[in-house]
């Protein structure tokens, strides 16, 4: 749920309209530091995974906490530089790019997990040895499944399959490359802690064979709460559980690693509010539909993935209980949610989207020619515009006008 207050959120949408993403930066810092202390004693390291929301006011406010960043595109890549991280706390976790994005990386100097064989192969005979990489590996791991098993996961298109290991090897062998750090990234929204154990074990089986290897990388995907009442990762039991298969693992071969993540939703999503207001109300058969002035080209999880997303009438929160559909503006089915139950709705009202910081704003569009929402952060109690709405000349923007 927001850590802001209703009345923040009321007054935010008085001064910079609406449809409008809030964020809360104490909200980043508090989840941050839960992950520290969750931590604690470990030799571990996070990386914001950047792609979640790439405000460049957002990724100065994760500088400021000391946390490192992950980055999905070359792209990425230069707006953490322009945000001030350094090379060495900046990681770049891609797939499927050109070789050619891999060396502009390598250039800048920055962290490098290579997800394919090819691109491996490539590293290896342009740079051989001087060059550390990480390798993302496909560790077939299926949440609650039998783990090492090769189903389930055998048609992901990322990382380089476990099956594949010899040929890895071979690469490794042949072109003398240097494999610092072994990656694996088994998805987003992961609750359960058995499943990192998991990904853990397989990668701890598997480092036998990278004598170089010095940090194991286990990407992001905990789980926050989206519904009221439902319970996300238990950050502090992983980090006892991980702190104790690394512990034993080290007693065992003498051997010590580092620990990565790759948090996004983890840092992110709790900290964004998205407020919108009601414009027409309409009743069709039995469904009150709750029309909005917003639509899929500003949030599109529900419609992309089926997210649910807890919504608060703001301006109306002690109303009657009535069940909504409430969808938006855009020439597709766009429902937001369906049958709802939320304190009853008048045109005008304001109604707040809960865990709006990842991967909201992030996947807007100019889709029916709309402009995209403003965003706010609030620091110290205090809000701060940090993207101007659009105006018409954003959407012609590197349009070229012929005659
Ligand atoms: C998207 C992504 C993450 C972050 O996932 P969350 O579910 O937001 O924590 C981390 N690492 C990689 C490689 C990713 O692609």
């Amino acid at each position: 749920m927001s850590t802001l207050s209703s009345q923040q959120l009321i007054d935010s949408a008085k001064s910079f309209g609406t449809p409008l993403y809030v964020y809360h930066a104490e909200k980043i810092g508090a989840q941050y530091d839960r992950l520290k202390n969750a931590f604690a004693g470990a030799d571990v390291r996070f990386f914001y995974a950047a792609k979640a929301l790439t405000n460049i006011n957002i990724l100065r406010y994760v500088r400021s906490t000391g946390c490192s960043i992950d980055c999905s595109s070359i792209n990425e890549v230069k707006l953490a530089l322009l945000a001030g991280f350094e090379p060495t706390q900046i990681l770049y976790t891609s797939n499927n790019i050109l070789f050619e994005e891999i060396m502009e990386a390598k250039e800048i100097g920055v962290h490098i997990n290579i997800d394919s064989l090819s691109n491996l192969r490539k590293f290896g005979n342009a740079f051989a040895g001087t060059y550390p990489v990480g390798v993302r590996l496909r560790p077939n791991i299926m949440a609650g499944g039998n783990l090492k098993i090769s189903t389930g996961h055998a048609e992901s298109k990322f990382g380089v399959p476990l099956e594949d290991m010899e040929e890895l090897l071979q690469v490794q062998k042949e072109t003398g490359l240097h494999i610092r750090t072994l990656h694996i990234h088994t998805g987003s929204e992961i609750k359960d802690v058995e499943v990192f154990a998991k990904g853990v074990e397989v990668l701890l089986d598997v480092v036998n064979y990278f004598p170089t290897v010095e940090v194991i990388d286990l990407g992001g995907g905990f789980k926050v709460p989206y519904m009221p009442g439902e319970e996300g990762t238990d950050i502090e039991k992983l980090g006892t559980v991980l702190k104790q298969e690394f512990n034993s693992f080290e007693e065992k071969t003498g051997r010590h690693l580092q620990v990565w993540f790759e948090p996004g939703k983890f840092l992110v999503s709790e900290a964004g509010t998205f407020i919108v207001r009601v414009s027409v109300l309409k009743k069709a058969g039995d469904t009150w539909f709750a029309g909005v002035d917003s639509g899929l080209n500003h949030l599109i999880r529900p419609m992309f993935y089926g997210s649910y997303h807890h919504i608060e009438n703001i301006s109306n929160p002690d109303g009657p209980t009535r069940i909504y559909h409430v969808v938006g503006n855009i020439c597709e089915t766009d429902n937001f949610a369906e049958n709802r139950p939320l304190p009853e709705i008048r045109e005008g009202d304001l109604l707040a989207f809960q865990n709006a910081g990842a991967y909201c704003f992030e996947m807007s569009s100019y889709y029916n020619s709309r402009f995209r929402p403003a965003e706010i952060l609030f620091e110290n109690g205090e809000p701060r515009l940090i993207r101007k709405r659009d105006q018409l000349e954003d959407l012609l923007q590197n349009q070229v006008i012929g005659r």
